[in-house]
């Protein structure tokens, strides 16, 4: 129970890029500057209240004041469940294929078969690369492609063996939505029985991506509504069902505004009420630069800072109880508002050290495709955090409390720029 009390209220201090600063204020001053009706949704939640759609919109609205207030609460939320420990995982994605004639309108990773650019793994150079990030201490491989047109459904099978042939305790994290979809009409099975092989063949869990904005008027715009929200609910429902986890995901900053966002928390909340399959929520901020999308005129060039912090937050808050780990990507964020978020605003999980980043370098993000595990470590101390290695189930592998994971280089060499970039953020705040 937070009680309110009457504060002065005080200029706040900023860190070097203007964030305000808010591990020396307690809850109580926030809440005693906020505004009154969302200083009392912040009271309910943090004595057991759900947060309701109807509050998540009003806590959308906050600024200034009223949203450090929203922050300070994600992160008491955070640290009654997660502690002072930010973890991560070692993970190799491994895009297969960037061949795809889906025309999803947000997309700067698709290109076309005769594109330069156009690449299509074999089984073998797959299973080579799982087995280089074995070595490399990955714990999981990440395994996504485009729609690549007349492919065999049994293709997903096959990746699957190719791996567990090479590296049996590998675990593989598999296969969007809407390639379950697809793989199953490739091969003309239920999307039940398509996961059933899968399963059987090695697949441990699936990323919740695909999942984009689960409203019907904004996928119609950004996807032409070829997988459903409905299509997705249900693959995502079976997937768990079947004891398959997955992930959970939202892309904003796009077309899309604070109705949808509480739509989808609220649909994303009620599925893992029904299955508990969901082991987190990633949400994803729209990057703009290659998409056909914004230079359509058609969206919002990503969502600004304050968006990004408001969707990490009230995420926790509305999620809390249900699910409890929050991960920033780095690779949307950048490296040094990853940091803030976790610091400050209700995320607990750094994501993976993933070392072939493409779907967002290809879409011109530019904060690199790889973070080492000892860059992990070093960005989470600089926040004032314990560092902790973990799989992809969160059970924690290792605690980083007095020594260093290995110093490797990153697979792909950076640019200057990213090494840059890198170094400016072991500073912390
Ligand atoms: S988002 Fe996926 S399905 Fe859509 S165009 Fe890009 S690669 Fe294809």
């Amino acid at each position: 129970m937070t009680g309110r009390m009457k504060g002065t209220p005080r200029s706040p201090r900023m860190d070097e890029s203007g964030v305000t600063v808010l591990a020396d204020r307690t809850l109580e001053s926030l809440l005693s500057e906020a505004r009154p009706d969302i200083a009392g949704i912040l009271d309910g939640v943090m004595t057991g209240r759900e947060l309701s759609p109807p509050d998540a919109l009003t806590l959308f609205g906050a600024e200034g004041p009223d949203l450090q207030a929203v922050l300070k609460t994600a992160d008491e939320l955070r640290r009654a469940k997660n502690g002072d420990v930010v973890t991560f995982v070692i993970v190799r994605n491994i895009n297969f294929t960037n061949i795809c004639y889906t025309g999803c309108k947000f997309c700067g990773f698709a290109k076309r078969k005769d594109d330069p650019e156009a690449e299509f793994l074999t089984l073998d150079e797959i299973a080579r690369r799982a087995e280089e990030a074995r070595q490399r201490g990955a714990t999981e491989v990440c395994i996504q492609g485009g729609l690549f047109p007349n492919i065999a459904g049994t293709y997903y099978r096959d990746i699957l063996t190719a791996i567990k042939t090479r590296v049996p305790d590998i675990h593989i994290h598999a296969f969007s939505p809407f390639e379950i979809k697809y793989g199953s009409e490739r091969m003309g099975i239920p999307a039940r029985e398509f996961l059933i092989m899968l399963k059987d063949h090695g697949l441990g869990t699936i990323p919740g991506t695909a999942a984009e904005i689960l409203d019907v008027e904004i996928r119609q715009q950004l996807t032409r509504n070829k997988l459903t929200a409905e299509e997705w609910i249900s693959i995502v429902k079976t997937a768990h069902g079947l004891g398959i986890r997955s992930t959970s995901t939202m892309m904003y900053g796009h077309i899309d505004g604070p109705e949808h966002w509480v739509g989808h928390l609220n649909t994303l909340r009620e599925i893992q009420k029904e299955t508990g399959g969901f082991t987190e929520f990633v949400p994803l901020g729209f990057i703009h630069w290659d998409a056909p999308l914004y230079y359509a005129g058609g969206a919002r060039p990503g969502p600004t800072r304050d968006e990004n912090l408001k969707v990490h937050a009230i995420a926790r808050i509305f999620l809390n109880g249900w699910i409890d780990n929050v991960q920033v990507s780095w690779v949307k964020l950048g490296p040094r508002l990853a940091q803030y978020v976790l610091k400050n605003g209700g995320a607990n999980d750094f994501g993976g050290t993933l070392m072939n980043e493409t779907i967002s370098r290809s879409a011109g993000a530019p904060h690199g495709e790889e973070v080492t595990p000892l860059e992990m470590c070093r960005m989470i101390r600089a926040i004032g955090r314990t560092p902790a290695r973990r799989n992809t189930l969160y059970d924690i592998l290792e605690r980083y409390d007095d020594h260093d994971p290995p110093d490797i280089p990153p697979l792909v060499p950076r640019t200057p720029d990213q090494e840059r970039q890198l170094a400016a953020v072991n500073n912390g705040f």
